[in-house]
């Protein structure tokens, strides 16, 4: 059996955890598979590496910063072999330029386009435990670039399509998916197995269990993925395409707060007006989400949506200053708002689950502001400082618990 097997930063954080994790891949090794490791770098080594540029310069050079943060993951692959080693077992490190691991030029955020298998092979051939650099790559112009942060767990699953891997585990500091924040809801429950979709939905709101492009190329090479603690043997959740299992009617309840509404009141109801307001944003790179126009009244509306936290002053600045070309009589908005949402793949099939979700909201007094809908979400906005109570009702009222 091939199997690639990626540890995260805190897994590999100091001398210990670098043994704990050779000792794992030589347990697999030794029962005849071949292994390859797929590493990032040492605890919070890249943010280090980011704080370090800018003691030199506010704005450092896009390539040169791949330069720099690329050396994170090969410390980490090097004192890995050198461990591996040392116990006996015969194991190489190679970083991206050495398999090759091509990307496109794009410092900072570059995709992987083609990985060559030749020299890992040969390696693996030899019985080497083969241990790879996350989160980097090579460009046609034979420059080191980095994928985006987070990115070693796409230089995983893309190693484990190109390899055609038996199976890709991806090991963290949590030991799976759960059904919510078990900080927030303490009987939330550990899911065995969930969906590319779903899992996708849990990650774009926030849940930092997996990078988002990961997702989106497993599902696309159909690369099964097990999330697993590093520092547990728990069974962990299987991350797949479910057409074989039993669709959830709901997976799980997601909390975002990284939100903020704002209201454009008293607009001309008038073609045009939605896209100038959605366009101006657009072009400054605003995301928007929940989108809701009210029915027009005396010739006038209000346009409310959501934005990012992060974005709302840049947003609201923005708005202000074009008061006149969207006809706008206000603009407000509010940041204490969270977004609470329910996932799962089987709520296309069955009515009644929205109603559910907002009887248990009502039942204790939670006013819901804006909803939004997809086919396998529901998301309502909220007051954030009603979020915790709305994920445990929510969360209860699916019975989502053990
Ligand atoms: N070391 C990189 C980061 O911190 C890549 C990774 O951890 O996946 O973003
Ligand atoms: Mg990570």
């Amino acid at each position: 059996m091939l199997i690639v097997k990626k540890f995260g930063g805190s897994s590999v954080a100091d001398r210990e955890r670098i043994f704990n994790v050779a000792a794992r891949c030589i347990e697999d090794y030794k029962k005849g598979n071949d292994v390859v490791v797929v590493l990032s770098a040492m605890g919070k080594t890249t943010d280090g590496l980011i704080a370090k540029a800018h003691e030199i310069t506010p704005n450092p050079s896009k390539r040169e910063l791949d330069m720099l943060l690329t050396t994170g993951e090969q410390v980490s692959v090097a004192l890995m072999a050198m461990a591996i080693q040392s116990m006996g077992v015969q194991a190489i490190s190679l970083n991206a330029a050495q398999i090759p691991m091509t990307t496109t030029t794009a410092y900072g955020q570059a995709k992987l386009k083609r990985i060559d298998s030749e020299r890992i092979r040969h390696e693996l051939d030899s019985r080497k435990i083969v241990v790879i650099t996350g989160f980097q790559g090579v460009n046609k112009y034979d420059d080191l670039t980095t994928l985006g942060r987070g990115g070693s767990d796409t230089t995983a699953v893309a190693l484990a399509a190109a390899l055609r891997a038996d199976r890709c585990e991806i090991y963290t500091d949590v030991d799976g998916v759960y059904t919510a924040d078990p900080r927030v809801v303490p009987n939330a429950r550990k899911l065995s197995e969930i969906s590319y979709d779903e899992m996708l939905e849990f990650a774009s709101l926030g849940a930092k269990v997996l990078h988002n492009r990961s997702v989106e190329m497993a599902k696309r090479y159909n690369v099964e993925l097990a999330v697993l603690s590093s520092l547990s043997c728990a069974e962990g959740t299987i991350v797949k395409e479910k057409t074989k299992m039993e669709k959830m009617l709901v997976s799980g309840v997601a909390v975002d707060k990284n939100t903020a509404r704002i209201s454009v009141l008293g607009v001309k109801d008038e073609p045009g007006i939605a896209f100038k307001l959605f366009d101006l944003l657009a072009r400054h790179r605003i995301n928007v989400d929940i989108i809701i126009q009210s029915i027009g009244r005396e010739n006038q509306k209000d346009i409310s949506f959501t934005v990012d936290r992060t974005d709302l002053d840049e947003a609201m600045a923005l708005l202000r200053e074009n008061m006149e070309v969207l006809t706008a009589q206000a603009v407000e908005c509010n940041s204490a708002v969270a977004k609470i949402s329910i996932i799962g793949a089987g709520m296309t099939s069955n009515p009644g689950v929205a109603a559910k979700m907002f009887e248990a909201l009502s039942g204790v007094h939670i006013n819901i502001r804006m909803i939004a809908t997809s086919e396998i979400r529901i998301t309502v906005l909220i007051d954030e400082e009603d979020a915790n109570r709305a994920m445990r009702v929510v969360h209860d009222a699916f019975s989502l618990a053990e």
